[in-house]
C-alpha cells in the first residue's frame, strides 16, 4: 500500500511526472503488487487528471526500463500488446536500424506525437514495414503503455472501497491537494439525468418544486449546477415558480446572470463540496461523495455509471 501510494504521489508532484524505479528500495513483489494497487486507489480518487498524469508517469517509467532491455525482450514486450514487429539489426547507409515494424502498429502510436521526425514521410518504410531504432520503439512502446494504464481505470465504476484503503485515498488527496483540480475536466454529457443528481442537489431539487424555503447560496447552487449540466435557462425559471416569493423578473435576471448572458459574461459554477458543507448544504454523504470533491463530478461519475449499467442491460 505504502509504495502504490509512492507512485501516484511521484506521478503527481515529479515534474515532468514520472514514477521513479529504485531496484534497491523495494523488492520486485512490492514493485509488481503495489501497480494495480495504484490502479484502485487512482479510480477511487475519481479524477480525470489524476487518471492521466498518473498513466503518463508510469508510460515515462516503462520507457527509461525498455531502454535498458535487449531487443528480443522489447520484441515481446510488444507482441503483448498485438505489435506486428522484428529484430532485424541492419545498417543501412550511416543508420544502424534494430527493429522493422508493421506500419499501422506504427501510426496507431507515432499520430500521438507532433515532432515531424514521426510523419511516416520522414521514415525508412519497407513492404509496410517502418523501419526503427531501439530507442525509437521505446518510445512508441511507451505510448501503448499510456494507453493500456488509461483504459484500465474506470473511473465511473461503483465499488465499495474498504476504509482502509479510504484512509491512503484521503492521505493522497490530501498531499496532492493543490494538484487536484477541484470541477472535472471532462465534458458533462448532454441532456439532464435526474437520478444522477447528488444528494444535496437532490434535496434543493426537492425544496424548490415543493415550494419548500430556500436560501440564496441553495438557489444560486442548485442554479448553477442545473445550467453547468446543460438545463436551459427557460426551465431553471420555471422550477422557480413554485416558490411564494416568486417574481419573474428578478428570477431571470438573476439566473441569465448566473448562465453568463449577462454583466460580466463568466458563466458560474456550483461551489465545490467544501462550501457546500460550511453553509450546511451537503445533506449526508453516500459512497460516492466520499470520492469527490464537487458535485459536478459526481454527477459525471454517477451519469457515466448510469449509460454504463443501461448498454450492458440492452446487451443482453
Ligand atoms: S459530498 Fe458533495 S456531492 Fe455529496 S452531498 Fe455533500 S456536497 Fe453534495
Amino acid at each position: 500500500m505504502d509504495r502504490a501510494e509512492r507512485r501516484i504521489v511521484e506521478a503527481l508532484t515529479s515534474n515532468p511526472p514520472e514514477v521513479s524505479y529504485n531496484p534497491y528500495a523495494y523488492n520486485e513483489d512490492i514493485e509488481l503488487l503495489s501497480f494495480p494497487v495504484a490502479i484502485v486507489l487512482v479510480a477511487a480518487l475519481a479524477n480525470d487528471y489524476i487518471k492521466r498524469r498518473y498513466a503518463l508517469a508510469e508510460a515515462r517509467r516503462a520507457y527509461s526500463l525498455f531502454k535498458l532491455e535487449n531487443e528480443e525482450k522489447i520484441a515481446e514486450i510488444a507482441g503483448k500488446f498485438g505489435w506486428k514487429i522484428r529484430v532485424i539489426n541492419r545498417q543501412i547507409g550511416f543508420i544502424r536500424f534494430s527493429f522493422a515494424l508493421h506500419f499501422i502498429d506504427y501510426l496507431k502510436n507515432a499520430i500521438a506525437f507532433h515532432e515531424k521526425e514521426w510523419k511516416l514521410v520522414n521514415r525508412m518504410v519497407h513492404n509496410g514495414e517502418v523501419y526503427l531504432s531501439k530507442h525509437d520503439v521505446a518510445r512508441l512502446l511507451q505510448e501503448e503503455v499510456r494507453r493500456y494504464i488509461e483504459s484500465k481505470i474506470d473511473l465511473s465504476a461503483e465499488v465499495k472501497i474498504p476504509e482502509e484503503i479510504l484512509k491512503y485515498v484521503e492521505k493522497i488527496r490530501q498531499i496532492c491537494s493543490e494538484k487536484i483540480k477541484e470541477t472535472p475536466l471532462e465534458p458533462i454529457p448532454s441532456g439532464v439525468v435526474n437520478d444522477a443528481f447528488p444528494p444535496c442537489i437532490r434535496e434543493l431539487y426537492e425544496a424548490i418544486k415543493s415550494g419548500r424555503h430556500v436560501s440564496h447560496i441553495g438557489r444560486f447552487t442548485l442554479t448553477a449546477f442545473l445550467l453547468n449540466i446543460g438545463m436551459d435557462a427557460e426551465s431553471v425559471i420555471n422550477l422557480f415558480r413554485s416558490l411564494a416569493d416568486f417574481n419573474e423578473r428578478i428570477t431571470r435576471y438573476q439566473i441569465e446572470h448566473i448562465a453568463g448572458e449577462r454583466g460580466s459574461r463568466t458563466k458560474y459554477t456550483s461551489p465545490k463540496c467544501d462550501t457546500l458543507r460550511t453553509h450546511g448544504l451537503c445533506v449526508g454523504s453516500d459512497e460516492l461523495c466520499r470520492r469527490v470533491k464537487h458535485p459536478l463530478t459526481y454527477y459525471l461519475r454517477r451519469t457515466r455509471a448510469l449509460e454504463k449499467r443501461e448498454k450492458a442491460r440492452v446487451e443482453e
